[in-house]
């Protein structure tokens, strides 16, 4: 018995799908400039809102600054990029999916 894919509807086996959903996310992290010797870390492109309240929380706690989230990006307090970048990559993210 073969099981089928509800998205495709190809066999399981030959389905792609899960495959090209994990493939086709990407996650952007951007530093941005807010005045004086203010920095913010944005994190966007994650999208289920509950992802983002779970990466958040853990993201403050590693990173051990601030944070909030705003129209669905993950705004942290500093300068942060290369630390959110190996975040994800231990998070099991290639390095081609953030940028
Ligand atoms: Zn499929």
């Amino acid at each position: 018995m073969t099981e089928i894919c509800s998205i495709c509807g190809l066999p399981k086996d030959i389905c792609v799908c899960e495959k090209i959903n994990t493939e086709q996310r990407k996650i952007y992290v951007v530093e941005r400039h807010v005045k004086g010797p203010m920095f913010v870390t944005l994190v966007s492109g994650i999208e289920s809102s509950k992802d983002i309240e779970v990466l958040l929380k853990d993201l403050k706690k590693k990173l051990a600054c601030g944070g909030t989230i705003k129209k669905n990006e993950i705004v942290l307090q500093g300068k942060h990029k290369k630390k959110v970048i190996d975040f994800f990559v231990g998070k099991g993210y290639g390095s081609s999916q953030i940028s």
